[in-house]
Formats: C-alpha cells, structure tokens, sequence
C-alpha cells in the first residue's frame, strides 16, 4: 500500500534532497552508490512514516545493519543491540517500532511490557539466536550444577529466561570478568565464547567458559585468507573484525570490537583504508558518518536484517500484521528481564 503522497511534489523534492544529503556517500551494492533517483522513490514512505510515528506517538528504533533509507531516514535512534536496549528502555513513546531482528524486538518488549512494539520484518531470524533453546540451555546447566551462565544478548527470550545475565559483544569482557568462580557457560555464540575465553587469559583472569549454541552466519563467513587478500592488495590497509568472528580471524586483525567499538576505532585512527569484516549496514554507516575515510568490498549482508523495509515500516505503523506485534509469554518475559537487568547492573 503506496501511502497517499503527490509526484514530483515540492515537498517530496525536498525530501529527497535531504536523503540524498545523507545516502550520497553510502554504498548500494559493490558497484553502486544511493542515488537522488532512489532517494525519490524513498521520498513517500520517509514522508508518510515520519508524519504516522508522531500521530501514534512512535519510536523507531533501528539497528545499525539495516538499509540506510531506514537508518537515515525514519529512525529517532541507530545503534547495537546495546544502545538499542538503552533507547527502547528509556523512552516515552507508547508505540516502539524495532527495525531488526526478533531477539531485539523482543528484548525490547521485555523491557517495556507495557507499550506496543512492533517489527516491521515480523518473525525474521538470526543464526544464532535460533541455534538455541531454553531447555538446552537448562539441561547444559544441569550438567554443570554451580556454574554461572551467561548469554549474548543475540538469543531468544526463552535463553535469556534460563541464564543468570546478558551481555553484549560491547561488555562481554567485563561482565564475565565480574561473574564468580572459574568456570562459566555461555551461550549461544561458539566463536564468541572462544574469543571471551582467549580475552579473559590475556587479561590475566581466566575461566574455563562451557559453549553451546552455533555462530552468526555474517561474521563466522570471514576466514585467515581473506585478511591476508586484504593486506596483500591494500598494504598499509586496517582490518578491523567483530568478536563474532572467528579467533583464527581476529588474532590477524588490527582492531577487534563491538559495532560502537569498532566505530570509534575508525574515527580515532589516523589511517583512512579499512577493511570491515563486520555487516555491511554498518560499514554504510561509517560512510554516511566518517566520509573521509575509504572501505574496501566485501562487507557482509545480514539477510535477516534486510528484511525491513520502507514498505513493511509504513504497514507496522499503519496495519500491522500478526507477526509484526511482539508478544512474550509473561513467565518467560519477567525471566528474561532479571537477567537483562543483570546486564544493565553490571555494564556500569
Ligand atoms: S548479523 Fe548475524 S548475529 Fe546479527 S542478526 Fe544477522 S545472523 Fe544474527
């Protein structure tokens, strides 16, 4: 359903002078930048989106690996997962719409139960998320009786409800640093556990940590001989890797962080070729934000996260399908909140 906006309108020139103003430098494939023509036929959906999100007293919220069009053009707030989290836990909005995938919808549900929140994507998935399930989390805990268990905020409600807190890729570190003992379980990223158990050596605390679960389809794609393309067809370049990446990868990159982490690495660095072995929703955001700075193809795509869209934002905000309404079973719900909350104690 188009929403109801003039051609060639001056209001929808304008409009699209202003995305074009912000998409400009933003990569559309590997051979394409957003063009005024795409910004144009952006231009009635950002119109009519941002006109319905004050009507109905909305927040859209929308992750970082989402298009741009979404990012730049309708979103009151970009980030992680993490600043996210802090958004939606923050806000005044009744309605929240959460441009991502469902764990994040989901979290922010859990947050805010008592406010609408809506998915444009409706169900779309994450690998790692979906690697994993609340009873397998209870049965690898009644292996381990006494051992704390941590997840990745990148997990289903059901996950959270089962371990003791949540992190991010931007806390891990010193969140487990700060749980007792020397063991923990830590779902559901095996990359990310191996990494966590490599950092807390480094660091001089180390845990045994006990993995289950399955890897990020994006980041777990990057391997040793890409790192090495890099350097040997870009000398001088910096490769910068998610902790969702593999360790073999990571211990050959500059700089390993979270989204926000990675983002002040660029920022800070004197260099200004990188290679991102991270989303490409990101690398478009250091684009938009950093245009000084040059990246080289290829980026990886998140189709999960692509799965929003202008269109299916305008049908949240106006009809949402079943799908696109976020419910959490309330048990589970007030469960999973403990150990988000846990987080928010901890992180400080
Ligand atoms: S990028 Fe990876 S971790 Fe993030 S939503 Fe997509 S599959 Fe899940």
């Amino acid at each position: 359903m188009l929403p109801m906006v003039e051609k060639d309108t001056p209001v929808l020139q304008e409009e699209a002078q202003r995305l074009y103003g912000l998409l400009g430098n933003v990569s559309k494939t590997k051979a394409e930048k957003w063009t005024l023509q795409d910004c144009l036929s952006a231009a009635p959906y950002t119109l009519a989106i941002n006109r319905i999100k004050k009507e109905k007293n909305a927040v859209i919220l929308a992750h970082s690996y989402t298009t741009p069009d979404l990012v730049y053009g309708v979103a009151d707030f970009r980030g992680d997962s993490y600043e996210l989290a802090l958004k939606a836990r923050a806000s005044s909005a009744e309605v929240i719409v959460f441009a991502g995938v469902w764990f994040m919808a989901e979290t922010a549900k859990i947050i805010n139960p008592a406010k609408r929140v809506l998915i444009p994507a409706g169900k779309a998935g994450c690998t790692l998320a979906d690697s994993m399930t609340g009873l397998q989390v209870q049965a690898l805990r009644a292996k381990h009786p006494g051992v704390p268990a941590m997840c990745y905020i990148n997990s289903s409600a059901e996950v959270k409800a089962a371990c003791d807190v949540c992190v991010t890729s931007g806390n891990v570190f010193d969140i487990a640093q700060k749980m007792p003992g020397n063991e923990l379980i830590f779902v559901p990223d095996m990359l990310m556990a191996e990494n966590l158990e490599n950092e807390l050596k480094r660091r001089g605390t180390p845990k045994k940590i006990i993995a289950d679960g399955g890897s990020c389809c994006v980041h777990d794609k990057y391997r040793p001989a890409d790192v090495a393309q890099l350097r040997a067809k870009y000398p001088g370049i910096k490769v910068v890797a998610h902790p969702e990446c593999a360790p073999e990868v990571c211990r050959l990159c500059d700089y390993v962080g979270s989204t926000k982490g990675m983002t002040s690495y660029v920022a800070s660095s004197e260099d200004n070729l990188f290679g991102m072995l991270t989303e490409m929703g990101l690398v478009n955001r250091l684009e938009a934000e950093q245009p000084n700075k040059k990246f080289v193809w290829p980026f990886g795509i998140c189709s999960y996260m692509k799965k929003n869209s202008l269109i299916n934002t305008f049908e949240a905000l106006t009809q949402p399908r079943a799908d696109q309404i976020v419910q959490v079973e309330p048990t589970i719900a007030a469960q999973a909140k403990k150990t988000i909350d846990k987080m928010f104690e901890l992180a400080v």
